[in-house]
This record gives C-alpha cells, sequence and structure tokens, in this order.
C-alpha cells in the first residue's frame, strides 16, 4: 500500500483528518476543563473568604466599643493589626487560634471608618482604598506587585448597634493562579503529546481499515489486466487473419470460407469470454447487496434431482464424443430442494462436468453423484482425469487461473470456469472443495444447504 501513491496519500489524509477532528474535540475538552478548574477553585476561594469574614465579624462586633474606634479586645483578637499612623509590629504574629482554623492563605485586612478613613491594616502592601461593593459580592483587585486579591467588604456594627465602619479583606489569589499555571503548563504540553499520539494511530487504524479496500483493488487491477489480455487474444487473432486475406486479392471462395469459419471460431471465444465476464459481475453485484437484472428466473425452490438427470441426458453426447464412460448416481430416493436460482445452479454443475470431460483422457470415468448429509445436499462430480497438483489446487477457483494454460486456452477454456462455480455456490450459501491427486483424478464436492430444514431462505 505504501508503494501506491494514491493509497498512501489517502491513508495520510484521512490520519489527518481524523487526527485534526480529534484536535479540536481535544481542544475544546481542554478549554473546559481548564473553565471548570477556574470555577471550581474561584468557588472554594470565594467560600473561604466568605467564612473568614463571617467569623471576623461575629468576633469584632462583639468587641468594638466605639465607632472608628479599634478597641483592646480587637487588638488581642488580631495582634498583627497595626493601628494607621502606628509602626507596625515587626515580627508576623498568628491569628486567632479561631481564624487560623480555617486560613490556609494570605489574608490582608484593612479597617476603615464611616468616613473611609483608614483606620487599621495587617499588611500595608495593598493601596488604603475602601471598595464598597453590594453585600454578599465580592472584587478581584490586582495590585502593583502584578498579584491579584479576592476582596470583601462589610459593613461593622459596635456592640451597641450603632455604624462603626467597614471591615475589608482580600485573599490572596496567588495560589489560584499557581494552579491555573499548572493546568495551562499540562494543557500546552499535553495537548501536542496526545494530538501527536491520535495522528499516529489515526495513521494505523487507516491502513489497516484500508487494507480489505486496497486488496479489493488490487484484484480489480488483476482482473482488468486479465480479461484485456483475454480478449486481445481472439481479436488479435481475428485481426491477423483479415489482414493476410486482405493481402491475397485473388482470393478463392473455398479460402475465404476457411478465413470466415477462424473468424467465426474467435468471435465465438469471445462471445463466451464477454458472456462469463458479464455473469460474474452480475453475481458479484448481487453478492454484495446490488440489484442485477440479466438472469431468467427470480430465486426458487430448485430441485437437485432435476438438475442433475438433464444434465445426465444434456451432456452425454459429449462425453461420448470424448470416449469417456459417463454416468449419474442418485444417492437419494426422494427429491433434494434447495434455495436458489436454477439457471445458475445448471452452470454451476455444467461447468464441472464439462471440466471433468475436458481433462480426462480417453476411456476415463466421469461419474456424478447426488446425496444428502444432514442438513446439506450434495453433488459430487468424480473424474480420472489428469488430477490437479496440491499448489495449483488452491488457485484454481481464482479468475483467469489454468494450471495448463496452452492446452485449456486450446480448449476454448478461459480460466473463468472454476470462478462463476465457486461464485455461484458462494451465492447460495454452500461449500466447495476439491480433493484431486496428479494422475489419478479429482472429486469436486458441492454441498447446499437444503429446503425444509431451519435454513433461512436469503434476503435477494
Ligand atoms: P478453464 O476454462 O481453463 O477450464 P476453469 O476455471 O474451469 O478454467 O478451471 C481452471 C483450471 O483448473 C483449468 O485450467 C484446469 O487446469 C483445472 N481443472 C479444472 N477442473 C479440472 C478437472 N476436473 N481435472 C483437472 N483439472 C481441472
Amino acid at each position: 500500500m505504501q508503494r501506491n501513491r494514491l493509497f498512501s496519500r489517502t491513508r495520510w489524509r484521512l490520519a489527518f483528518s481524523y487526527a485534526a477532528a480529534m484536535a479540536v474535540i481535544l481542544g475544546i475538552m481542554g478549554g473546559v476543563w481548564y473553565v471548570t478548574t477556574q470555577h471550581i477553585l474561584m468557588f472554594s476561594a470565594t467560600k473561604e473568604l466568605e467564612s473568614f469574614v463571617g467569623v471576623m465579624h461575629n468576633e469584632m462586633e462583639a468587641n468594638l466599643s466605639k465607632p472608628g474606634e479599634v478597641s483592646k479586645d480587637v487588638l488581642a483578637f488580631m495582634p498583627q493589626m497595626c493601628l494607621n499612623g502606628n509602626k507596625c509590629p515587626e515580627k508576623k504574629q498568628q491569628f486567632h487560634r479561631y481564624l487560623k482554623s480555617i486560613l490556609v492563605n494570605e489574608y490582608h485586612i484593612q479597617m476603615f471608618d464611616k468616613s473611609s478613613k483608614l483606620i487599621a491594616v495587617t499588611d500595608n502592601q495593598l493601596p488604603p482604598k475602601l471598595n464598597i461593593i453590594p453585600a454578599k459580592q465580592q472584587l478581584i483587585i490586582s495590585v502593583s506587585d502584578g498579584n491579584y486579591y479576592l476582596q470583601k467588604t462589610i459593613l461593622l456594627h459596635d456592640n451597641q448597634e450603632r455604624e462603626w465602619g467597614y471591615l475589608q479583606v482580600s485573599r490572596d489569589l496567588q495560589d489560584v493562579a499557581d494552579n491555573l499555571k499548572e493546568v495551562r503548563w499540562l494543557l500546552t504540553v499535553g495537548l501536542p503529546i496526545a494530538w501527536m499520539v491520535i495522528l499516529i494511530a489515526s495513521w494505523l487504524l487507516a491502513g489497516s481499515a484500508m487494507k480489505p479496500i486496497y486488496r479489493s483493488y488490487q484484484h480489480i487491477q488483476q482482473f482488468t489486466a486479465d480479461a484485456a489480455h483475454e480478449l486481445r487474444t481472439p481479436l488479435a487473432a481475428t485481426q491477423a487473419t483479415v489482414e493476410s486475406t486482405l493481402l491475397q486479392p485473388g482470393a478463392e471462395w473455398p479460402q475465404i470460407q476457411e478465413v470466415l469459419i477462424i473468424i467465426q471460431r474467435q468471435n465465438q471465444r469471445l462471445i463466451q469470454l464477454v458472456a462469463d465476464l458479464l455473469l460474474l459481475s452480475r453475481i458479484d453485484l448481487r453478492a454484495y447487496g446490488g440489484k442485477s437484472t440479466g438472469f431468467r428466473q427470480e430465486w426458487e425452490a430448485c430441485c437437485l434431482n432435476n438438475i442433475v438427470a438433464d444434465l445426465d441426458e444434456e451432456l452425454a453426447a459429449m462425453a461420448i464424443a470424448a470416449d469417456i464412460q459417463f454416468n449419474t448416481v442418485m444417492g437419494v430416493n426422494h427429491a433434494l430442494w434447495v434455495w436458489g436460482n436454477s439457471e445458475q445452479l445448471y452452470r454451476l454443475v455444467t461447468n464441472l462436468i464439462v471440466n471433468a470431460i475436458k481433462y480426462t483422457p480417453p476411456k476415463g470415468q466421469v461419474t456424478v453423484f447426488l446425496r444428502q448429509r444432514n442438513r446439506m445436499a450434495i453433488i459430487q462430480v468424480q473424474d480420472t482425469g489428469v488430477g490437479i497438483d496440491p499448489k495449483a489446487q488452491k488457485r484454481i477457483f481464482d479468475r483467469f487461473y489454468r494450471v495448463y494454460n496452452n492446452r485449456s486456452r486450446h480448449d476454448g477454456g478461459s480460466g473463468l470456469g472454476l470462478a462463476i462455480v465457486k461464485s455461484i455456490a458462494t451465492l447460495h450459501r454452500g461449500r466447495l472443495n476439491v480433493q484431486s491427486k496428479v494422475g489419478q483424478g479429482s472429486l469436486f464436492t458441492l454441498e447446499l444447504p437444503k429446503l425444509g430444514t431451519r435454513v433461512k431462505k436469503p434476503k435477494y
């Protein structure tokens, strides 16, 4: 397949098409994964911030006694807070144990009085700006260090229910950014690797899917070449005969008659060859589910006893002419019916018997048996002819194959007879085999499913 440019190109095109489709799917899935991860991380950061703010709110409101003033109790609760204007504690102190338990990330707290003046901070690297936003909402802010923060601002009351000011908590989103960076890294490295693996797998799969097509393409090519060769031989012979006759202007009638007989013989061969090719193509068409015309009869119940008896009569003269003893043995005392096309079944058995007569020397024997075994009807054609060597036995059912090329062609054989036999047998869901010994003879056995058993009628 590699050597055929058309197939090799089609294989790559198929592989790239699969891979391109998969790249789009992977890209969409990667995007969905990224967005979902971002959503989940932001959701958990928001929840964490909300519960942090909730704890702060409860603890502070109980300890705030005067609007705009941070009480000692609040400072005890959050020792790392520094009041605006004062120096912040050098050594960062821990949050209160309640807050510590929910803290995973860095939090920055700012407290503003009612007039938006900064009162206290836990960290002065954030801009001292009060961002009031509607309740239950958060804001994402970015600061000069390039970091992003999720910020929530709530209104605080003192322990006498007076409005105290605002508590603004900002959660560092660095961990979210780090996680998303990892996901982006995985996507940038993972997606191209996955795409390459898919491309290789697609190439291999396209190859194995195309193998049967390539094989049948080769068969068709071989068949076309063989058919052209077979057609050319009689045509070339006719052409040569006509040309040589034309070179003899004063030819007499007996000479012309001789030429016409040669042309007629070659023509006959051509007609037979074309008829065989047509029959094979019709059987193929039918076998692959197409609607073929050209068979006189449709499918019906066929009596094998009648077919064998008719052929016994029809081919007796041919056997006598070839000095062959021709017998028929009916091994059943009742009619054997099969589902099929009787015209084709006649053709099948005729080909087997004609071959047997053709490849058996004078004084030989050809016997046709009709038998039954279990649910199968069996027709056997046995001869005491030249036989077929084991290597050739494997190929005799191939189209245009002949064991003895010259002899067969001289006898009018095209090498299509057994190919037709095989195709008809297969179309009738039958089995065909040959046993043969060179110099001793051959036995062709055809098994067909009997009617009246539970064999389904084919839907042709
Ligand atoms: P052909 O038209 O040449 O007879 P077939 O397809 O009928 O073509 O047979 C293929 C080849 O199989 C023949 O060329 C012949 O060599 C061999 N063959 C077929 N039937 C017999 C037989 N009964 N005995 C010996 N050889 C046979």
